[in-house]
């Protein structure tokens, strides 16, 4: 019996995707890691799924308050639906996770935020195949090479002109920011304004002054693309403003963005630690030391108990964060809690089954070496490790975390 054990979806939900981790991502991660590119076939077969790109925008009703199968009855489930299936996405390979849904950070915004209108021009700009006859992605850019953490300090500018909204500034570190079909850029519309001037605007590749710019070398999670995008006076209809400005609250709904993806990013930690953690106790059961079995010696049976402590605490604040998004409960310090402690699991365990292996996982290639290097950056993104204990730390004494 574990934390998926009264609910049926949640537990085929895993099941199905730990299959396909085992049996389709495994195969390609190493070699998607060493060439740096995306698992576009894979992604193609993942769409076909279900795993889509406009997954979290067509999910919407459950994410506001209506039940998903249309049964007010049941119990909602759609945020532990996710963490569940992104672990065991990450299991396979954390970066062909993020490249099979990292357009949902572009869709979390729309989906929270857009019209009825706007939902469905972003769904009509993911439709169908791009120029390579890739499936289109989308890509979310806040970002910038000056502001990444504090948000409120945006330079990028959306100037009003008529109809239209013109854009101004650099983004860095986009996912699928060089190949993206649709983006949903934040600009301040008001400088003068501050964080209060900051909104989200979905803009079409092909837009004059919407420039792809380029691709980074990354030290992890390298089958997902990250890259700059550049805007040059790029003009954007007003009717692209997420939301319609009237009912937008800007910058404070971009935080709540983050509130409702940071336990699936806390996930993908704690399956990366796992997969880290199944290696070792494979490698333990079968090898001995000086003629005893590895597992008896106490030094590696306390590693491993250590590990697993770790990991199961991990999921079930992971787990606990997402209940509490699908039953509409406030979870901002539980998800900040969610994503800086499983990252810190990823990074430990990891860590630990290097030292453990000791110089055989240190050679290129080697799983756990390449587990090491992707679990670094979830310390990285989506909030550093230090700005979620400020957001624990001033939710404890009662101050508003964001
Ligand atoms: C692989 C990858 C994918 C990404 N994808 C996207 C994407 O799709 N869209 C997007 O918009 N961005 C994306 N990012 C950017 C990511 O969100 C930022 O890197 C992250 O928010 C940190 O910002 P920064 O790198 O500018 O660090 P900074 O904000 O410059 O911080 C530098 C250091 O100072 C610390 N620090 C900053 N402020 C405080 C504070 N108040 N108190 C204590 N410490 C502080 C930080 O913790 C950090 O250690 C991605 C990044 C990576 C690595």
């Amino acid at each position: 019996m574990d934390i998926f054990h009264n609910n049926p979806m949640l537990a085929g939900v895993r099941q199905m995707l730990g299959a396909f981790a085992k049996q389709q991502i495994r195969p390609i991660a190493d070699q998607h890691d060493r060439d740096e590119s995306m698992p576009w076939d894979l992604m193609k077969m993942a769409q076909g799924f279900g795993m889509t790109q406009t997954a979290v925008v067509d999910g919407r009703k459950a994410l506001t308050g209506k039940d998903e199968e249309g049964d007010a009855a049941k119990p909602k489930s759609q945020a532990r639906i996710g963490c569940a299936g992104s672990e065991e996405l990450a299991y396979g390979c954390a970066g062909i996770c993020l490249a099979i849904g990292g357009s949902g950070l572009a869709a979390s915004p729309v989906a929270r935020m857009g019209t009825e209108e706007q939902q469905q021009e972003f769904r009509r700009l993911l439709k169908g195949d791009d120029d390579h006859g890739h499936i289109k992605v989308a890509a979310m850019a806040l970002s910038e090479p000056s502001t990444g953490s504090d948000i409120s300090g945006l330079s990028t500018v959306a100037r009003p002109d008529g109809d239209h909204f013109v854009i101004n500034g650099h983004k860095q570190w986009i996912t699928n920011g060089a190949s993206a079909s649709v983006y949903v850029v934040w600009a301040n519309t008001d400088p003068s304004a501050g964080r209060a001037g900051v909104r989200g605007f979905i803009v079409a590749r092909g837009t004059p002054g919407l420039v792809p710019g380029r691709k980074e070398t990354k030290l992890g999670i390298r089958a997902s693309e990250t890259a700059q995008v550049h805007f040059e006076d790029c003009r954007v209809h007003k009717d692209m403003l997420l939301g319609g400005g009237a009912t937008s609250e800007g910058l404070s709904d971009t935080k709540k963005m983050l509130d409702s993806t940071r336990p699936m990013v806390g996930a993908q930690a704690v399956g990366i630690a796992r997969a880290a953690f199944d290696y070792l106790v494979e490698r333990v059961q079968g090898g001995t030391m000086q003629g005893t079995p590895l597992a008896h010696h106490q030094r590696v049976a306390f590693e491993l108990a250590e590990m697993e402590m770790e990991i199961q605490a991990a999921r079930a604040l992971v787990h606990k964060a997402a209940w509490m998004a699908d039953h509409n409960m406030d979870n901002v310090r539980m998800a900040s809690m969610a994503k800086a402690y499983g990252a810190k699991v990823a990074q430990d365990v990891t860590s630990r089954a290097l030292t453990l292996l000791g110089e055989e996982a240190l050679e290129s290639g080697h799983p756990v070496e390449k587990w090491y290097r992707d679990a670094k950056i979830y310390d990285i993104f989506e909030g550093t490790g230090q700005i979620q204990r400020r957001i624990i730390a001033r939710s404890i004494f009662g101050v508003n975390p964001t």
